[in-house]
């Protein structure tokens, strides 16, 4: 389970932020995870609250917003949700696609105080 690292990695990201920014709260941070990006949202959000304690995040609010994996059909161009179609294209069935999106894992925004 690498989701414990990516949340201390992120907090520490923030908590020099904060510290640059001469915040003193973050009230929500906001995480966009794509779902090809191999990251599971239930896994962040139970190792959150043991990361945080005792950090500058210890009140901040975790928001997870899932980015869907889209890809592009290599035989007929089509654009679809390749979770949704098990990596298949709908028109043709060809299981030849490139990604478009859905990769990513990132800090979408936060409100600070
Ligand atoms: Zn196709």
């Amino acid at each position: 389970m690498h989701e414990l690292g990516i949340v201390i990695n992120i907090i520490k990201q923030m908590e020099d932020y904060m510290k640059q920014n001469n915040l003193t709260k973050i009230e929500k941070l906001v995480l966009e995870v794509g779902q090809l990006s191999e990251v599971y949202p239930k896994y962040l959000m139970d190792v959150y609250p043991l990361a945080v304690e005792n950090t500058l995040l210890a009140k901040t609010e975790l928001v997870i917003e899932t980015a869907p994996g889209i890809g592009r059909c290599k035989s007929c161009d089509f654009v679809y949700n390749l979770v949704e179609n098990d990596n298949t294209c709908p028109l043709c069935s060809a299981k030849e696609f490139s990604v478009i999106s859905g990769r990513d894992f990132l800090i979408k925004e936060l409100h600070a105080y």
